[in-house]
């Protein structure tokens, strides 16, 4: 998974950094390069799913449609949570690859509003200075 400074890896948390109020700023947005994972009420803020179909198609024909889109990667059917399709060099879809600002964030998803005090290490994020 891509990397931009030496010493972070996403994948290991134990490399990650104590968040800090601003520190984004300066970030490459590293956990935008992470798997996310979202339900329904996400995807109908992203526009990616209608309200009507929220309400009265199986969440397993959305996943059908959007995979076939490409906009997810993966649906667990048990927990109904999607995960989001990513680009191939790792970076999240809706992450602008010359800002690394994310173009959808007024209607991120909740896993996004609530990084890094939830997450694989609460408090601490896989920051990179961007380059
Ligand atoms: S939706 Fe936005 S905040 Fe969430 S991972 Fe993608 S680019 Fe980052």
């Amino acid at each position: 998974m891509r990397s931009p400074t030496s010493i972070v890896d996403v994948d290991r948390p134990d490399t990650w950094s104590r968040y800090k109020v601003g520190m984004c700023n300066s970030c490459a947005a590293n956990c935008c390069t992470m798997p996310v994972e979202v339900k329904l009420p996400d995807l109908v803020r992203l526009g990616l799913v209608d309200p009507f179909e929220a309400e009265h198609e199986e969440p397993k024909q959305i996943a059908k449609r959007l995979i076939k889109m490409k906009m997810i990667e993966h649906f667990n059917f048990k927990n109904c949570i999607f995960t989001l399709n990513r680009k191939s060099n790792g970076d999240c879809h809706y992450l602008d690859t010359t800002t690394r600002r994310c173009t959808v964030y007024e209607n991120r998803p909740s896993t996004c509003k609530l990084h890094p005090q939830v997450g694989p290490k609460p408090g601490f994020c896989p920051y990179g200075r961007s380059v």
